[in-house]
């Protein structure tokens, strides 16, 4: 399955490596992980956004139940085609 590539994997990338830049700069890897932590806690209302985008603009899959976008024609999960029904 294709995964594109959003605006909070973006985020979170840049915040994995300042995070890890700071562990190296400091030797200590806490501090490094309270960064990551803080980075991922102003990212949650990205989620949630996102979250209610897709949930928005999307519909389960009568077979798998897997949410489909609006306008794709088949299931990405178990490829069942919704022109057939
Ligand atoms: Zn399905």
């Amino acid at each position: 399955m294709r995964r594109k590539i959003t605006f909070y994997d973006i985020y979170i990338f840049v915040a994995t490596m300042l995070s890890l830049s700071i562990w190296g700069s400091t030797g200590n890897g806490l501090s490094g992980l309270i960064v990551f932590g803080f980075f991922w806690l102003i990212g949650i209302p990205f989620r949630a956004s996102a979250w209610a985008t897709s949930r928005l603009n999307s519909r389960p899959c009568p077979v798998c139940g897997v949410r489909v976008r609006n306008g794709e024609t088949q299931c990405g999960s178990c490829g069942t085609d919704f022109r057939l029904q």
